[in-house]
Parts: structure tokens; C-alpha cells; sequence
């Protein structure tokens, strides 16, 4: 019989390289903590609905890329395909608005998008996102870039550019779209099938497009900046002045718009060098009509997400995973002593030693062997005698000395050995 394997653009995180992954979520709750966000968990399917209102029918994400299915009670359902629609209808469904403070929110989990796999993008995928709700001053935006910022600088990642660019409001977005679809539509024929369909639907987005020809028909089109009113304008100077403040570089990028329709103001993408086409590690921005739009109070807000497997990427080509090591390599040979060693083993762990038990019951030798590959320091040694006399012994592998105590003072003469003293 064939073996069933995972499906395309689902990915198994291996023991090997779930260190790693420990070491991101461990830094950024970290990080998230001293900026005093709280985690959030919400569920991993939701209503359609959320996704459609939330995000918006024009995006990709929605109109291509949603894991959408009626479920047993013919609800139509979809698998989260990022955080911010999820966050905010729990923001509004407990009433977190309700303390009249801001809202901190972060949260790390699997997202799922039918998309084309490929390296650093997945079906199946993890984010850590943050979510800064009921503050519309520009230091919140600046606020929430420079925690990311610090996420991935206590990480150790280098090069990385911050791209920066303003959505305005509303009515910034509605004049300037117009000016987009008037310069647009004389070269409609020469743009790339998607873009052509955009230019009704979601004209913004065409300047993201990756098409070299819409590209260099973008260049010239009219800059969003430009069309920002005065109040948008010096927003975004104050969210630039912020960031100067901070030492944080950044990048003004025109054509950076986000692909989700409830952007306001500022919106921001990471991206690095090292990572070839999937080049943003974090996008993120102002979102102040989205609470309203679900159906919540009117409420401010800026947050970003962070794709979780492109970060491993790098952090991968940055030096090989350490493995956890062992303190204590368990070695048993003889009934008795196989069975006392599981009590051993219990003893040492309930110390804090980190013990790995050899069950194969093969020759002392063979357990020897693997004791050396285990990386262990100590390898702790059971066998009759020992069982009968309630002993027993610790080879230094280090030295390979070994000497005999008794079971009760164990784990004092593995500390005695750590600390260079005879035991
Ligand atoms: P992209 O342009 O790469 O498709 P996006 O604009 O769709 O990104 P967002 O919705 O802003 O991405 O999600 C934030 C981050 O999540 C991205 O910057 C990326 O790092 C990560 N991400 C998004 N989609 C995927 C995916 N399919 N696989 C892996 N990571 C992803
Ligand atoms: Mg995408």
C-alpha cells in the first residue's frame, strides 16, 4: 500500500528544526510582552463572512486564495487566511473596547491560503501578528513598526529595509484612485491580465503588480503621496519624524499599497535580501475603518503580521540549529535494573537534568555507544549489582571516569562533577 503523504504547500516542522521555531515564538512573546500586547487566541475557522467584509471581496485573498467550505450545518465557513479579521471580531464580540484603553493584541498561528507553493510561501503557513486598537495618533504607528523592528533585531536578522507609504483616508483614496483609473485606462490594453481586471475592481493594487510591462506603466502614474490632503500629509510626516526619532531606517515606496481594502494612512512592509521572490517578512498598517466596517464601535487602529516560515528561512541561513543536549544518558542492562531505571530517570528529571533512557536493553557497549552520540555529559549506569545495592554509576564522558555512589546522593554528585569537584 502506498503511504499517504502531507498535501501540497503543508509543511511537517521536524524535531530538528522545531528549535528554531521555539526560539521565534519564545522571542517574540518576549518582545510582545515588554511592549505590554496580550496574547490572543481565536479560532481557526470562522464564518465566511468575516473574511469577505473584513478583507474585502476585491482582494486575492479573498477572491482566490480562501479555504471555504459549508460545514455539517450548512454554514458557510473558511479556515483563517490571516489574523486581523478574527482579532477584531473578538475585539468587538467581548466588548474590549468597552475598558476605553488601548488594546494590545498579538497572536501566533497557522493561516491557510490556496496559493502556488513555492519557497517561503505555503498553504498552510504561521503568523505572528500585533494589533494596536484605539489610538489614531501617528506615535501608535510608530509604536507598532518598532516593536516588529525589535522582534526581528533581538532575533539577529540583518539587512532588512523597512518600506513605508501613506493610503491616506478615505477621501485621499477615492481622489487618487480616480487619478489611477484616468492615467490607467489609455494603456489598459498593455497591462497584465490581473491588473486589467483590477483597474475596476482594485486599481490600487495594480501597483504592486509583478509584471515588468505594468511595472514600467507605473512608473509614471500618479504617486499616492501627492494626492494625500493636508491633514494625511502631515500624519504620515509625524509617523516619518517617529521613526527618525528612533534611528529606525526606512524607505518611502510609492507603489506599496497592501492588499487589503481596510488599510488607512500608514502602510509598511519588512522585506529581505536573502529571500529571493518572498522577500516581506512583515507587512503591516493602519486599519481605522475596519471595527466600524465588522460592525463595532469606530475605533483606530495599526498592526502588522509577520510570515513566520520566511523569518525561519533566515534565521536558517544564519547558522545551523543547535539541538537541545541531554545532561544525562540513562544506561540499564538486566530486569531489575531496567525497571529501576525508569525511577531513576524520574529522579533526575524532577532535579532539572534532562535525561534520555536507553530502552533497547541491548549490551552495556551498544548503550555506551549511543550514551557518547547522545551528547550527554553524564552517562548514569544501572545493572545487578547495582539494582541489588541501590547504586549507581556515573561516567564523566567527557574523561570517561566513572565512579559509584549511592541513589540518593545522585543528582548532588552529577552537580559536584558540573561544578569541577570531585564528588
Ligand atoms: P505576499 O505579497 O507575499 O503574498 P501578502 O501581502 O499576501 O504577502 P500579508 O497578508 O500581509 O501578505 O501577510 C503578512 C506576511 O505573512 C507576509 O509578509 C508573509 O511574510 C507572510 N505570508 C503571507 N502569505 C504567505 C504564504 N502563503 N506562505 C507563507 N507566508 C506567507
Ligand atoms: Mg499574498
Amino acid at each position: 500500500m502506498s503511504a499517504i503523504q502531507a498535501l501540497p504547500g503543508t509543511k511537517d516542522i521536524l524535531p530538528d528544526e522545531s528549535g528554531l521555531w521555539q526560539r521565534l515564538e519564545a522571542t517574540a512573546r518576549t518582545i510582545l510582552q515588554r511592549a505590554a500586547f496580550r496574547e490572543l487566541r481565536t479560532p481557526i475557522f470562522e464564518r465566511t463572512d468575516l473574511f469577505a467584509r473584513g478583507i474585502g471581496e476585491a482582494t486575492d485573498v479573498v477572491g482566490k486564495e480562501m479555504y471555504t467550505f459549508v460545514d455539517r450545518g450548512d454554514r458557510s465557513l473558511t479556515l483563517r487566511p490571516e489574523g486581523t479579521a478574527g482579532a477584531v471580531r473578538a475585539f468587538i464580540e467581548h466588548k474590549l473596547h468597552a475598558s476605553g484603553s488601548v488594546q494590545r493584541l498579538w497572536y501566533c498561528g497557522p493561516m491557510f491560503r490556496y496559493e502556488r507553493p513555492q519557497a517561503g510561501r505555503q498553504r498552510q503557513f504561521h503568523q505572528i501578528g500585533a494589533e494596536l486598537l484605539g489610538s489614531g495618533s501617528p506615535r501608535a504607528d510608530v509604536e507598532a513598526i518598532a516593536v516588529a523592528v525589535e522582534l526581528l533585531e533581538e532575533l539577529g536578522l540583518k539587512s532588512l529595509r523597512l518600506a513605508l507609504n501613506s493610503v491616506g483616508d478615505r477621501d485621499d483614496r477615492a481622489r487618487y484612485r480616480q487619478q489611477l483609473v484616468d492615467f490607467l485606462t489609455p494603456h489598459a490594453a498593455d497591462l497584465d491580465e490581473d491588473s486589467r481586471d483590477r483597474l475596476s475592481r482594485n486599481p490600487l493594487r495594480i501597483l504592486d503588480s509583478k509584471d515588468a510591462k505594468t511595472q514600467d506603466i507605473c512608473a509614471d502614474a500618479p504617486k499616492l503621496i501627492d494626492a494625500l490632503g493636508p491633514e494625511s500629509a502631515a500624519r504620515f510626516e509625524r509617523v516619518q519624524q517617529g521613526l527618525t526619532d528612533l534611528g529606525i531606517a526606512y524607505a518611502l515606496d510609492h507603489r506599496l499599497v497592501r492588499g487589503l481594502d481596510y488599510y488607512t494612512h500608514t502602510a509598511f512592509e519588512i522585506q529581505s535580501d536573502d529571500l529571493g521572490a518572498q522577500a516581506t517578512v512583515c507587512g503591516g498598517g493602519r486599519y481605522d475603518g475596519l471595527v466600524a466596517e465588522l460592525g463595532g464601535p469606530e475605533t483606530a487602529a495599526v498592526g502588522w503580521a509577520i510570515g513566520m516560515e520566511r523569518l525561519i528561512l533566515l534565521l536558517q541561513q544564519m547558522a545551523a540549529p543547535v539541538a537541545p543536549a541531554v545532561d544525562v544518558y540513562l544506561v540499564s542492562r538486566g530486569e531489575a535494573a531496567e525497571q529501576k531505571a525508569l525511577a531513576v530517570a524520574q529522579q533526575l528529571r524532577r532535579s532539572g537534568l534532562t535525561v534520555e533512557m536507553d530502552l533497547t536493553g541491548s549490551a552495556f557497549g551498544k548503550q555506551f555507544k549511543r550514551a557518547d552520540r547522545s551528547g550527554a555529559r553524564a552517562c548514569v549506569i544501572l545493572g545487578d549489582e547495582e539494582a541489588k545495592t541501590d547504586t549507581a554509576q556515573i561516567k564523566w564522558l567527557a574523561d570517561g571516569s566513572q565512579i559509584a555512589v549511592d541513589r540518593a546522593e545522585l543528582v548532588e554528585a552529577i552537580a559536584k562533577l558540573d561544578a569541577g569537584l570531585d564528588p
